[in-house]
């Protein structure tokens, strides 16, 4: 059985290989995070590991080309620290969230993401294009997910892509939505409770359900275009999860809203953890069964049918497709391989 295999299984999602940011394996070991003497004691532990998240970039670095890492083609591998290396440029580490244990002997080392982010982390921060100077300069660059995703092993964009929700999550809940009061970590963190006595409200990490689809009719599939993408760029439609909406229902009105075609046979892919910030893209194929294209222009610029003979030419018609990082590839691949 080959490491892909192995790691579908994990994945769970019985497909040959998991998505990015999907199937690191990853024991999260959550009988550990209500044990407060354990996780006291392994944050003081030299062999414990610390993920730094800052202003929502991780830390990486080049992988050196003779390492294991390189062998599925990555060439960035996640810089992780020492417990005294991290406390010297994060909030304390009581505030740090365990994440689990990185398997080998006796399960392994214990993991923590940390936010570096200090007073001034905010999330538009990412978006710079230059951002100014982070902690532990020489440690290693802090990059975008998105960016540097493709170029991380399985196990390592998992990691990063956990460590980066649940530290964006915890930050983005220091206050108590029920009644403002300020919250505290518990269970590893993997809890945030409100310090009001009369109201104590445990706010749990969130996780945002998105459908993405690839819509077929016969030997074409509907791809569309948002105007902030790169030219040439179309992918598959998607969308957010509304409350009290199955994931078909999801589908089929996502698919009439954008493009005004109508769908049928909803048959779900494979899933895949999106962290910016918090969602879970749902993936799966429809088929047309009516309508006409009518495309919402306040959604996206454009959306066309392609079929495979577009797709065998793009380079002469100029499309171009979603980056290797995103679900959207992978289920326009998985059509077109058939
Ligand atoms: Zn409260």
């Amino acid at each position: 059985m080959s490491a892909g295999e192995i790691l579908s299984g994990v994945a769970g999602d019985g497909h040959r290989r998991p998505n990015p940011f999907a199937g690191g394996g990853l024991d999260r070991a959550t009988h550990l995070r209500a044990d407060p003497r354990w996780l006291s004691d392994r944050l003081s532990d030299p062999a414990s590991r610390v993920v730094p998240v800052w202003r929502e970039r991780s830390l990486v670095s080049q992988a050196a080309r003779d390492v294991a890492t390189t062998a599925d083609g990555s060439s960035y591998e996640p810089v992780l620290l020492p417990p005294a290396v991290a406390a010297s440029a994060s909030e304390p580490p009581e505030d740090w969230i365990f994440l689990g244990l990185d398997g080998g002997q006796d399960g392994g080392r214990a993991l923590f993401a940390a936010d570096m982010s200090g007073d001034a982390g905010e999330a538009r921060e990412a978006k710079e294009e230059s951002p100014p100077d982070s902690p532990l300069d020489g440690a290693g660059e802090f990059l975008d997910l998105r960016g540097v995703g493709a170029m991380l092993g399985q196990r390592d964009g998992s990691l990063l892509a956990y460590a980066r929700a649940i530290v964006t999550w915890s930050r983005r809940h220091r206050f108590c939505g029920t009644c403002g009061c300020p919250t505290r970590p518990e269970q590893g963190g993997h809890v945030r409770r409100c310090a009001d006595e009369t109201c104590g409200v445990d706010h749990f990490p969130r996780t945002d359900p998105a459908i993405i689809v690839l819509v077929t009719d016969g030997d074409r599939c509907l791809l569309g275009r948002k105007d902030i993408w790169p030219e040439g760029v179309y992918s598959t439609l998607a969308g957010f999860v509304e409350p009290g909406e199955s994931l078909s229902e999801a589908v089929v009105r996502e698919v009439r809203e954008e493009s005004g075609i109508e769908v049928g046979s909803v048959r779900y892919r494979s899933s895949q953890p999106w962290p910016f910030p918090a969602s879970l893209m749902l993936g799966f194929r429809a088929e047309r069964v009516g309508g006409e294209l009518n495309v919402a222009r306040e959604e996206l610029v454009d959306a066309r049918w392609f079929d495979r003979v577009d797709f065998a030419r793009r380079r002469e018609i100029g499309l171009r497709l979603p980056g290797r990082v995103s679900i959207s590839r992978r289920l326009i691949e998985d059509w077109l391989t058939g």
